[in-house]
């Protein structure tokens, strides 16, 4: 369950029908680094995104303090991840407030640039603590970071989800779908401190390897999602 899957059942899409109106809610079609046009001409709509992203902010905040604690390469990736998702706010709030598509567009670019900066970072981290193993403290608090990555998507998926069917906007079931998926790869996290707690501590920058590969084609969609929007 992550992106490289749900996004393999159509690899030449380039999310550019994101951009004209949904007719059918296509489950593994999600939008990156914009919100859907669908879901900006409703204030309901604009509400339940805002919502799930404040979650998300909360969520990624509190996996960078278990990160200063645990220094885990996979929770690192993780909370990237989320705070990545979270960021979506930017050019939300710009294309609601200000009402300017071009400033919307280059905060989706700016968006998308520090996210793939964000990504090389925990690879450089991953790879460093792959030729540097060093041992994890703090396993429990560790899992306890996957937990939350999980519970706090899964609250902003059913937001999403929830609001989504309730206007019938197929774009924001499909952002819904996103988030559960990404709570399943918060799972990851937990299962790093699983594995480690077992004695094999080259598990985390495994899956920490795992969950920035993910990071990096979903950072590849939102870039075609930005580039479309012109
Ligand atoms: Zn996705
Ligand atoms: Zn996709
Ligand atoms: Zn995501």
């Amino acid at each position: 369950m992550s992106h490289t899957t749900t996004c393999a059942l159509d690899p030449n899409h380039t999310h550019a029908e994101d951009l004209v109106e949904h007719a059918d809610a296509d489950e593994h079609d999600h939008a990156h680094g914009l919100v859907d046009r669908s879901i900006l001409r409703s204030r309901a709509g604009i509400r339940a995104v805002s919502w799930s992203l404040a979650i998300l902010t909360v969520t990624a905040l509190a996996q960078a303090f278990i990160y200063s604690r645990t220094l885990s390469v996979a929770l690192l990736a993780d909370l990237i991840h989320n705070f990545g998702d979270a960021l979506t706010a930017i050019p939300l709030g710009i294309a609601f407030y200000l009402r300017s598509a071009r400033g919307e567009r280059w905060a989706g670019v700016a968006v998308v640039l520090a996210i793939f900066i964000s990504a090389l970072v925990a690879l450089g981290q991953t790879i460093e603590r792959f030729i540097h193993p060093r041992s994890l403290s703090h396993l429990w608090l560790l899992a306890a970071a996957g937990v939350l990555g999980f519970i706090g998507n899964e609250i902003a998926a059913q937001v999403r989800l929830r609001a989504g069917r309730r206007l019938n906007s197929p774009a924001l079931v499909a952002d819904g779908n996103h988030a559960r998926v990404d709570g399943f790869v918060s799972l990851g996290v937990l299962a790093s401190a699983a594995v480690v707690a077992l004695g094999l501590p080259i598990a985390d920058p495994v899956i920490g390897l795992a969950i920035t590969a993910i990071i990096l084609q979903i950072t590849w969609e939102s870039w075609h999602t930005v580039r479309a929007d012109s």
